[in-house]
Order: structure tokens, then sequence, then C-alpha cells
């Protein structure tokens, strides 16, 4: 395939660059290098612009710029997709980081949020008055990429996935038009937001419902990875059954040298479970019991956190610019041949910060019919996602084949489909793996509101009457 580079006129560069209220950074600039910077080193964009909006007539003036020259158009929330799709080539990214207002009405139990905040603005303000939004496990991330994707972590077995506890969009369209999308207004739209992606148009205003959420027991549980399958095994039984005010992911992991964790069990490879419980505190001895007395474990952390704490333990670990290579898949059921295939690659972690994380996504997540939003997999148990971490970019390569290996080697045990946001850009038959039977009504949408694709750096939905 051939690709244009399109070439703006100077004065078209000049007019728009005068209508932006935020900066317009252009290659050559001194703040180009780090304005094009990706959470995942391992991805190396280079947009002719960005445009740092500040408000929603900045989306709408960037959006008829490229529209206008033809430019390829990217649209970034907090930076963190794997695949990098928050950046273009020779395009013009709107870096909507500068729009990260966060407003909560705790009468109402809701929190409205700019399409540009990261987690961790959302966790603080909400966690003032009690509350907290459903969101994922490291508070870097971005708002709007995770939420347009479907967003799973803490509390998705308690309160569902974060599009679950979606209300309300305001959608600056391909056409330049501002749009309010809920269940009164654009439904269609507002149901292709919900684990649609970024295809749509730029959200720049979600509005989420709250739960009362404030202080969790939370922490690890670590095993020997030699008592890997007997984890795994009775971990599948023992999520299923626990009440929805616990979820605990599993993780193959090198334990990081640094406190809390013990001096001895530095650098070791493990296996482990990170809790969340959210339920009445007088209640966590009792629903921990059978947690700390299964086997021996190395380590059982769990304390009572405000969540936010929680939210954001692992931030230090994953600071951005390093280098990293995700496989993703949904799983039914953990077949004990599918752990003995984990227990095989999970051996061979290429290095310190590489894991593998099973979330489970039952609970008020199975609350949901499939065809209620995109995300069709709502009878899938886990989901899966195989990561390569390193700060070196020699490992890059290292790291995706360890990634793909161990992927190849799950893969015929999945549902078939993965997380959209588990996902680099691996093309249309795994997007339409993924979307499923829900693939036709979101081309549709997608032919309606945007028919010339303009919004395609993303898990594209090619539009389709
Ligand atoms: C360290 C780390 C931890 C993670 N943990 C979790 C987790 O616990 N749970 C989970 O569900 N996911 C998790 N993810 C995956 C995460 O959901 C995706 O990487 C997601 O794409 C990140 O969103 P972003 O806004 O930061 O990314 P970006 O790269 O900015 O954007 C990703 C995609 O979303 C689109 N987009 C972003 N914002 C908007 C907007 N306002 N309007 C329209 N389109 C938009 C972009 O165009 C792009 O296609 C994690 C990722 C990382 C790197």
């Amino acid at each position: 395939m051939t690709t244009t580079t399109i070439h703006p006129t100077p004065e078209a560069v000049v007019a728009f660059a005068a209508n932006l209220r935020g900066d317009l950074i252009r290659a050559g600039d001194d703040a180009y290098d780090d304005a094009r910077k990706l959470y995942n080193a391992m991805i190396d964009k280079r947009p002719a612009f960005i445009a740092r909006c500040q408000d929603v007539t900045d989306v709408m003036t960037a959006i008829a710029f490229a529209r206008e020259v033809g430019l390829p158009l990217a649209v970034r929330g907090g930076g963190h997709n794997g695949g990098g799709l928050g950046s273009v080539d020779d395009g013009l990214v709107i870096d909507l980081a500068a729009m990260d207002g966060v407003r909560v009405d705790p009468e109402a139990r809701t929190v409205r949020v700019e399409g540009g905040a990261t987690w961790g603005k959302v966790d603080h303000a909400a966690h003032a008055f009690g509350l907290a939004v459903p969101s994922g496990i490291i508070s870097t991330t971005g708002v709007g990429g995770l939420t347009l994707g479907g967003g799973l972590g803490h509390l998705t077995r308690r309160h569902g996935l974060t599009i679950d506890n979606l209300l309300e969009v305001d959608v600056v369209l391909a056409d330049g038009r501002l749009v309010t999308a809920n269940e009164h207004e654009h439904r269609d739209l507002f149901w292709a937001v919900r684990g649609g992606g970024g295809n749509f148009g730029v959200v720049t205003s979600f509005l989420f419902r709250a739960h009362p959420v404030e202080t969790v027991v939370g922490g690890p549980t670590l095993w020997s990875l030699d008592d890997a399958a007997d984890v795994l095994r009775w971990y599948r039984d023992f999520i299923r059954a626990a009440p929805r005010d616990l979820t605990g992911f599993f993780a193959f992991l090198t334990v990081p040298p640094a406190p809390p964790f013990p001096e001895h069990l530095h650098r070791r490879k493990v296996c482990g479970i990170v809790w969340c419980y959210s339920g009445p505190s007088e209640r966590a001895d009792e629903v921990f019991a059978p947690v700390a007395a299964f086997g021996t474990p190395l380590l059982h952390g769990v304390h009572p956190m405000p969540f936010p704490a929680l939210q954001s333990a692992f931030d230090a670990l994953h600071p951005a610019g390093l280098q990293w290579y995700w496989r993703a898949d949904f799983f039914d059921e953990l077949s004990d041949e599918a752990i003995a295939a984990h227990v095989e690659h999970a051996a061979q972690l290429p290095t310190m910060l590489s894991t593998m994380h099973l979330y489970p996504i039952d609970g008020a997540a199975h609350d949901v019919a499939d065809d209620a939003t995109p995300w069709s997999y709502r009878d899938a148990n886990w989901a899966q996602v195989i990561v390569g971490i390193d700060p070196d970019p020699a490992m890059a390569e290292p790291l995706a084949d360890w990634a793909k290996a161990y992927w190849a080697a799950l893969h015929p045990h999945s549902s078939g489909g993965a997380y959209v946001n588990f996902m680099m850009d691996e093309g249309q038959e795994r997007v339409r793996a993924t979307y499923r039977d829900n693939y036709p009504r979101l081309a549709r949408i997608k032919a309606t509101y945007d028919p010339e694709n303009l919004f395609r750096v993303n898990q594209n939905i090619e539009p389709k009457n």
C-alpha cells in the first residue's frame, strides 16, 4: 500500500494555529519531541501537527482542519494505548491532556469528566465525597481510551465495566457538530461509544455514575511459582463463587526489589492475586480467611486502604517510556490444559516487569446483555493479557517473541476475541472477532456519524450501511 503525505498550505496552518486557544506544535518545534512521546516507547510516531486543545471549540477547529485539508487524524486522551493509537505519522494529533476537569455531584452521585483526564484525577476528586467510579488498576491511564473500550478493574465484579456506569457523553462528530448522547438523545451513538472506542467522534465530556466506595481492603497474596497450577485451579473456582464485593486479578510477576516487599522475595518469580474487597469492613476477615489458608502463601499483604491508594499502587512500577508488547484474549473457562500452558510460559517471563494478568469479568459485568453495549463477550469470565515490559529498547524483540509464543499457546483455549484495550494494532480480523454480532450495528452507526472514516486511528470499525 502506498501512502501520500499531505502538506497543508502555510496560510492554512497559520490560520489554524491562530484559531486555537491551545498550542499548535509542529515538527521541529522545541516542544515537539516531548509532545509526541507515547506511554509505550516501543511506538515511535512522528505526527505533522499536535493540537493541544484547551476546550470544545479547539476540538471542533482541529477536526475541521483535518477534514478540510485531508490530514490523517488521531485523538490522544491519556496516551496509554498499547498500540499507540493516540498518535499518527504525518497527521494531526488532537491532544486532550489539558481538558482534564472533574466535577463531582455528591447528591446525584455522578462525576463529570473532561475527555483528556486521567483516572487519578477522578479517583482523587470522587474520594473526597466517599465515592468512586469503576475504572482500571493504574491511575495514570486515560479516562477517554479506557472508557470507550470498556474499562475493567478493581470494581468490575461489584459495579460492572466502566461503560456500565457511563450515563452521558458530549461528542464532537466528524462533521464538526457537538452532540450529547445518552439514553434519550442520540441513543445509537450512546450505544456505540460504550465499547466501540474512539470511532464515532471526540468525546469532550463523560458523565459517570459513582458508587459509595471509600476504604477497601486490598493488596497481593503471593505464592511460589511451583504452586502456580494449584493456585490457578483453586482461584478459578474461588473467585466465581466469591461475593461480588471481592475482586482479585491473577498475575505472574517478578517481585519488585523495593518495599513493601520483604527482601528475601525481591526479584523472585511468583504467582499472585491482587485483591480489592469493597464490602463492609467487619466482614473482611471472613472473606479473606480462605485466601490466607490456601496453600503456603509467601506473602499475604492485604490491608485496609483508601481506594485511590490501591488504584495508584502500581503507578511507580510503570512510568511512561518503557517498552510494552501486549497480547490478549477472552476466556470462558480456565481448563487444566490452559493452566498447564500458563505455567510453562510464565516460567519464561523475559524481564522483571513482564507479566500476565487474568481479570475476572463476571459478577455485575454479566448482568448486562451481549447486545446492550458493543462489548459482546458478556458471557466470558476472564480477560487475559500477556505483556512484555522493559526499559531497554534492545529488548523489544524478545518481549514480543515471548508474548506472541505465550498467546499462541493459550489462544486455542480462548473464546475468540479480546478486550480492545489490551490489543495492539492487530487488524480487522481481530476487531471483528472482538465485536462479534455487534459489529454490523457498529458499522451502520459509524456510517451515520463518520461515513468517511475520519476517526480511523483506533480499533477501526469500517462504515457500512
Ligand atoms: C499501564 C496500563 C494499565 C492499564 N490498565 C488497564 C485496566 O486496568 N483496565 C482497563 O480496562 N484498561 C487498562 N489499560 C488499557 C487502557 O484501557 C488502554 O491502553 C486505553 O487505550 C488507554 O486510554 P488512553 O486514553 O490513555 O489512551 P490513548 O492512547 O490516548 O487513546 C487510546 C484510544 O482511545 C481514543 N481516545 C482516547 N480518548 C478519547 C476521547 N476523549 N474521545 C475519543 N477517542 C478517544 C484514541 O483515539 C485511541 O484510539 C491499561 C493500559 C496501560 C498502559
